[in-house]
């Protein structure tokens, strides 16, 4: 797939997906894409990628999400591996303040040097393991926690609001959409209230995903 291909299937994409995207990110978002190949080909980072399902799987699967975090100053993205979905969140929204971290070291050393490689401030790779105690752990709270792939959702709603700041959100991305009673019982027993879900697929491959967001009760 040629760069101007890339292009206009990621405009196309976020179309699709009702997201805006800014003429200078998709330059960007290709700019991720080399650095991930090169060092995927020494430091195992995933098993995605072929340009076509970089494209969606990652970048797609990531930008999906900018509706849940618009306006926020801050996003900590736990367990982010080789940076999804907090770079390329980053990558759309500028202004705000992402902390991406990981408990394996290798996966922080590709995300310290895809930060400096594409130039962002206020973004940072952080190597530490999330056990529920961010002051010890060194991990600064935010006003939106994401994560992909990372905990089944019991334990991410049982994770996450130790790590937001008051009035601050948990942002669950899931496989096999759950019903909304589901959702609303895992908050509750929580003291969590859902503030909203919602379904969606990916644009190319169909893939069904869900979205929900929690609060303090
Ligand atoms: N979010 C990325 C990676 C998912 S794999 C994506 O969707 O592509 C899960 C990642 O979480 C791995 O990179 C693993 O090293 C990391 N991880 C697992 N437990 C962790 C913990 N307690 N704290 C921080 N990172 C953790």
């Amino acid at each position: 797939m040629d760069n101007t291909r890339f292009v206009d299937q990621l405009q196309q994409g976020c179309q699709a997906l009702g997201v805006g995207l800014s003429e200078d990110v998709p330059p960007k978002l290709l700019r991720l894409m080399s650095e991930l190949i090169k060092w995927n080909a020494k430091v195992n980072l995933t098993a995605i990628t072929a340009p076509e399902e970089v494209l969606e799987k990652h970048f797609l699967d990531s930008l999906a999400v900018l509706p849940e975090v618009e306006g926020a100053a801050s996003l900590l993205d736990l367990g982010a591996g080789a940076g999804f979905p907090g770079l390329p969140l980053k990558l759309a929204r500028p202004a705000m303040t992402v902390t991406l971290v990981d408990a394996v070291g290798k996966k922080v050393g590709f995300l310290k040097a895809a930060i400096a490689a594409l130039g962002l401030k206020d973004a940072r790779g952080l190597h530490a393991r999330a056990e529920g105690k961010p002051e010890a752990e060194g991990i600064p709270r935010a006003e939106v926690l994401i994560a992909r792939a990372f905990m089944d959702l019991p334990d991410w709603l049982n994770l996450a609001p130790a790590y937001v700041l008051p009035g601050g959100r948990v942002v669950a991305m899931l496989g096999k959409a759950q019903p909304e009673a589901e959702l609303q019982a895992r908050a509750s027993e929580r003291a969590l209230r859902l503030v909203s879900s919602r379904q969606y697929r990916l644009p190319f491959s169909g893939a069904e995903r869900q979205l929900a967001v929690f609060s303090q009760a």
